[in-house]
C-alpha cells in the first residue's frame, strides 16, 4: 500500500510499505478516506522526537472497514468510522475511568502509558496517512459514523483528536458558562479550543497569536484575536478584562512557542497564562511539553523540565490541568454537535490534498505558510 513515511528531520515521502492487515482478533482494518496532518507531527516532522525512519505517520484517521478480526462484534465491514487518536484496551485501570490518554497495556513498553497511530514512544503502532490502518481493540477504538458523515468526513474527521483536545483544553481549565477565556495559540488545536469556549457560552474569548489569517479563523467563531506581534498580548488582555485577568486560560501552543521575532521561548505561553489569567484562575495545557532526549535509552522524558514562572503562579493561587487528551470522553457529545450543526469544526480546513501531496502539505504547514492551517488527506482518492 501506499504511506507517508518518517525518512529523518524535515523528510517524508510516499512510498510502498506493505499493507496494514489485522494482527489479532480484537483488530479492525480501515480502509482511509480522510486523515489529517497535526501540529503534533511536526515535532516528528521536525525531528525533534526520537521517531524511527520508516514509520508511517498519521493519528487523525476516518475511513470504512474492510474486514475485522474474529472477536469483533460490534463494529462491522461497511461502517465509516473515526479513530480516536488514543489506542487504548477500554478495560485496564486508566481506561475504566475514562483516562484513555494514559491507557495501561495498549503500550507494551515498560513504565509508559498510553499509546496512539503513528508517533514516537507511543507504541508500535503505524499511522493512518496510509491506505489502509490496522485498528487495535476495535469495539473500544471505532466510532461509528452516522449515514451523512459520509459527506462531510472533514467535519466528522476533528473527532480524532483536535475538537475533542480543544474542548480538553477548556475542561481542564475548568471553563463555565459567562466566564472569560484566554487562548495561546490560533493553530488547529487553539483554534477547536474558540470554537468549545463559544460552545460553552463564555462571555469573552481571547485568542494570542500572530498569523493574521489564523486569528481571521478565530474571530470567524466569535473570539477576540490578540497580535502578540502588535502589543504584548497580556496587557491586551489585561486592557479588556478591567485590568484582573482572563477567568480562564488555555496553552494551545507547546513547547516550540517563540516570538514573533520567531526565536524558541519554551516557556513563553506559561508565562504568557499566568500574567493574563486572574488570581484563582485556572489554566489547561494541552499544547505538547514532552521534548525528549534521543540519545536517551529511557523511555521516560529526560529534557522536559521547562522553567516557568512558578513563584507568580503560587502567589495567583492559580491551578492548572494538563496532559493528552482523552478523545473518548467527549467523542460522541462533540459528534451530535456536528450532527445537529451546532459546531462546523471543518471551518479551519485550508487544504484537501492526495496522498502522492503529502509532503507538500508537511513543508507549508510546518512553515505556517499564510493560508496553510490544516491539511487533510484523501490516500484513497
Ligand atoms: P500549530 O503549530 O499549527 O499551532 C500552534 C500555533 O501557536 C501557531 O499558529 C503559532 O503561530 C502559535 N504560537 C507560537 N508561539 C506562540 C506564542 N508565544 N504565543 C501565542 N501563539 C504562539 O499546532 P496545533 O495543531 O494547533 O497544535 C498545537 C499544540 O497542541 C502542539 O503542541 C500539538 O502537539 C498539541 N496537541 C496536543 C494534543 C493533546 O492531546 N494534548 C492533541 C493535539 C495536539
Ligand atoms: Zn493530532
Amino acid at each position: 500500500m501506499k504511506a507517508l513515511v518518517y525518512e529523518g528531520p524535515r523528510m517524508v515521502g510516499v512510498e510502498d510499505v506493505p499493507d496494514a492487515r489485522i494482527e489479532r482478533a480484537t483488530d479492525a482494518l480501515v480502509r482511509v478516506t480522510t486523515t489529517n496532518i497535526c501540529g503534533s507531527d511536526l515535532h516528528m516532522y521536525e525531528g525533534r522526537t526520537d521517531m524511527e525512519t520508516g514509520r508511517v505517520l498519521g493519528h487523525e484517521n476516518l475511513g470504512e472497514v474492510v474486514q475485522v478480526g474474529a472477536a469483533v462484534d460490534h463494529v462491522r465491514v461497511g461502517d465509516l468510522v473515526c479513530m480516536p487518536f488514543n489506542i487504548s484496551c477500554g478495560f485496564c485501570g486508566n481506561c475504566e475511568k475514562g483516562l484513555t490518554a494514559f491507557c495501561l497495556i495498549a503500550n507494551p513498553t515498560p513504565a509508559m502509558a498510553g499509546a496512539a497511530y503513528g508517533f514516537a514512544d507511543m507504541g508500535p503502532y503505524e499511522g493512518g496517512q496510509a491506505e489502509l490502518l490496522r485498528v487495535p481493540y476495535a469495539d473500544f477504538n471505532c466510532l461509528v459514523l452516522p449515514p451523512e458523515a459520509e459527506e462531510r468526513q472533514t467535519d466528522y474527521v476533528m473527532l480524532s483528536d483536535i475538537f475533542p483536545t480543544g474542548w480538553h483544553a477548556t475542561e481542564l481549565a475548568g471553563l463555565r458558562a459567562g466566564e472569560t477565556v484566554a487562548i495561546y495559540g490560533a493553530g488547529p488545536v487553539g483554534l477547536m479550543a474558540a470554537l468549545s469556549a463559544r460552545l460553552k457560552s463564555a462571555s469573552k474569548v481571547f485568542v494570542v497569536d500572530r498569523h493574521p489569517d489564523r486569528l481571521r479563523l478565530a474571530e470567524e467563531v466569535g473570539a477576540i484575536p490578540v497580535n502578540d506581534a502588535d502589543a504584548s498580548p497580556v496587557d491586551q488582555i489585561l486592557d479588556r478584562t478591567d485590568g484582573i485577568g482572563a477567568d480562564r486560560g488555555c496553552e494551545c501552543v507547546g513547547f516550540q512557542a517563540h516570538d514573533p521575532q520567531g526565536h524558541e521561548h519554551p516557556n513563553m505561553t506559561l508565562n504568557n497564562l499566568v500574567r493574563s489569567v486572574r488570581f484563582a484562575g485556572s489554566i489547561g495545557v494541552v499544547g505538547l511539553f514532552v521534548p525528549r532526549d534521543p540519545r536517551s535509552p529511557d523511555p521516560l522524558y529526560k529534557e522536559g523540565e521547562v522553567a516557568f514562572d512558578y513563584g507568580l503562579f503560587w502567589f495567583k493561587g492559580q491551578s492548572v490541568g494538563n496532559g493528552q487528551c482523552n478523545v473518548k470522553a467527549y467523542n460522541r457529545e462533540l459528534m451530535r454537535l456536528i450532527r445537529t450543526g451546532q459546531a462546523r469544526p471543518s471551518w479551519i480546513v485550508s487544504h484537501e490534498l492526495p496522498l502522492r501531496k503529502a509532503p507538500e502539505g508537511y513543508e507549508h504547514f510546518d512553515r505556517r505558510d499564510r493560508g496553510w492551517t490544516k491539511v487533510v488527506l484523501h490516500p484513497n482518492a
